[in-house]
């Protein structure tokens, strides 16, 4: 098997360098800019290459849903560490044609055979160290819900075949892109994780770490996608592929090479045969005059992000700085109800329409001092009696503890009908489980790790057969007058909904354009006792907010990923059907945003 080809940078210019690889010129990333402005379709995500293949497949007649899921299948060969067939995720889509906004759960599940003590290693009779040990594994695979995904939404709001939607991603995989700086770090980064696996190694390792300006192709993954394409998702969920996931899960192809113990699954044929993509009404506040839909739990987003709206709209703060105290403050509560009371509706009673109650929510607000931090982390709420009155705190509270890494991708996409979709999709780590299907070009996800680790009865994110694990993702589409104005998301593990959060208010109340929505700094409070910021955010607000008794964690070592909070990508749907596609400018080294005709 011969999964990759690395050409050097030379070799892509055409120069003359050993190797067959060198015989053909290596193709250009294309063009990446941040914001684009014009008409009849765009699509923003981070990168350049998923987000040109959206652009052509609009531009083609396609619409949005089509656009989207070839863009996220493109994902799946330039952003494999984030995302993939092997994975999860949410998709948020408003129709044009009956205004109404729908959404998918294509959430992974937890296998039939799994037990409450799977995250506990049996040698010590304690969990496993999370990183590398338990994401490294089988028992973290979820069966995967992407390809569930994109065939519902395809096949209910979509004018693609899975066949066409998935051509020119496959084609991608087979001619390559262009590595660059994220994806070498991200490669090296997880190193030891993939030399774990013989089928890892020869895909992502085969001549060292791929070099930014290098070309990395993937043809198992190019074949893959052709196959799904050809057999349709019954191939994973009936079919051989699923076999073959079954049989990586429960034996991994182990390479020798380290000696990370790789707990493995217990993932059958079965489990497969019975996942099901979930179609769900969206979560929907009203804040300021707009309408604020989103992710339903499975995911947290939707009622997290909305309960913190719904707070904020109660406490009504006027300007920057105190914005931003009443910001952190909200998502303190907001995550204190999250953390009790959300987990898969499937297995809890989750209180949704609770959480996203305007009552519930003056309630909570009472707990929001306009002059001063809480101490954190503060108790939750009560889903089964609140009135609106401010009345004595109740409870204890309870610190999460929060494993979610900061992998994931999220795209938008509008069409020149007026349908959007934002999609926020995963395999949980970065890397994943590590783990590659031999000779199929992707890896698997390791969601499971975002149950809680250790088995507790009364929380609504324990492990169970069958079950999702909690999420974060928080795609999102803002409605004024029950029409789409702006669709965002971000990646960021649980930094996911105070990033969405944080740009909601930045550009719904603090009037910023959605571009400097983006950019601006960011910190995210989820009821810890520090708030977790980007250097720039301390530098700009973090005395002022001190004088709150807000206390700050710069986040991630300088110059690492970890240092910078989200990827947003979103679009803006502005009045005569202009559109203005924005990524970041910089974090992740810059998303890529565009519109089918630029506005002159
Ligand atoms: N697994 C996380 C979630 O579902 C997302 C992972 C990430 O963003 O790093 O919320």
């Amino acid at each position: 098997m011969v999964a990759s080809t690395v050409v050097t940078a030379s070799a892509a210019l055409g120069a003359a360098v050993p190797g067959p690889a060198a015989a053909k010129p290596g193709p250009q990333p294309p063009p990446k800019v941040p914001t684009a402005t014009g008409y009849g379709g765009a699509v923003s995500s981070v990168d350049p290459d998923a987000t040109a293949i959206g652009l052509d497949v609009l531009r083609r007649g396609g619409n949005a849903v089509d656009a989207a899921v070839a863009a996220a299948a493109a994902l799946g060969v330039t952003e494999p560490y984030s995302a993939g067939i092997g994975g999860g995720g949410y998709f948020v889509h408003y129709d044009a044609a009956t205004g109404t906004v729908e959404t998918i759960d294509g959430r992974e599940t937890a296998p039939a055979g799994i037990t409450h003590d799977a995250f506990i290693d049996p040698a010590t009779g304690k969990p496993y160290p999370f990183s590398p040990d338990l994401v490294t594994s089988g028992v973290s695979v979820g069966v995967p819900g992407t390809p569930a995904t994109w065939e519902t939404a395809l096949e209910r709001w979509g004018s693609l075949s899975l066949a066409e939607a998935l051509r020119p991603a496959a084609r991608l995989a087979q001619h390559g892109f262009v590595v660059d700086d994220t994806f070498a770090l991200q490669t090296r980064e997880n190193a030891e994780r993939f030399r774990t696996f013989t089928s890892s190694t020869d895909l992502f390792l085969a001549d060292g770490v791929p070099e930014p300006g290098t070309t990395f192709r993937n043809p198992d993954l190019a074949r893959t996608y052709r196959q799904l394409g050809a057999q349709g998702v019954d191939w994973l969920y009936a079919g051989d592929l699923g076999a073959e996931v079954v049989r990586t899960v429960q034996d991994p192809p182990l390479s020798g090479a380290t000696d990370l113990p790789v707990p493995t699954g217990s993932m059958t044929t079965d489990d497969l045969a019975a996942y099901r993509a979930l179609v769900q009404a969206p979560t929907r506040v009203g804040y300021q005059g707009y309408e604020v839909t989103g992710m339903a739990p499975s995911s947290s987003g939707g009622t997290t992000v909305g309960e913190s709206l719904n707070i904020l709209e109660q406490t009504a703060p006027t300007g920057t700085v105190p914005t931003l105290h009443h910001y952190l403050e909200a998502t303190a509560l907001a995550f204190a109800d999250r953390g009790r009371y959300v987990g898969d509706p499937a297995f809890v009673d989750v209180p949704t329409q609770d959480l996203l109650d305007d009552t519930f929510a003056e309630e909570r607000a009472c707990r929001l001092d306009p002059d001063a931090a809480a101490v954190k982390p503060v108790p939750a709420g009560d889903v089964t009696s609140y009135d609106g009155v401010c009345d004595a705190p109740a409870g204890t509270a309870q610190q999460d503890t929060d494993t979610e890494n900061l992998s994931t991708t999220h795209l938008t996409t509008a069409d020149r009908w007026g349908n959007v979709v934002a999609y926020t999709l995963t395999i949980e780590q970065t890397g994943g489980s590590g783990i590659v299907v031999p000779d199929r070009g992707f890896l698997l996800n390791n969601e499971l790790t975002d149950f809680s680790t250790v088995y507790d009865p009364a929380d609504p994110n324990r492990i169970e057969p069958g079950k999702r694990p909690r999420s974060s993702m928080s795609p999102t589409i803002v409605l004024k007058d029950g029409r789409p104005v702006l669709a965002l998301g971000s990646p960021g593990g649980s930094t996911i909904i105070t990033t969405v959060l944080q740009v909601l208010v930045n550009r719904l109340s603090l009037g910023m354009s959605l571009p400097d929505a983006v950019a601006a700094p960011r910190a995210t409070q989820r009821n810890t006792a520090r708030v977790s910021a980007e250097q720039a955010f301390v530098d700009a607000y973090g005395a002022a907010l001190a004088a709150y008794g807000h206390a700050f964690t710069v986040a991630g070592p300088p110059g690492s990923s970890a240092a910078e909070i989200g990827a947003v990508a979103g679009v803006e749907l502005g009045p005569d059907g202009r559109l203005t596609a924005v990524a970041e400018p910089t974090r992740r080294g810059g998303g890529s945003a565009g519109v089918v005709t630029p506005a002159p």
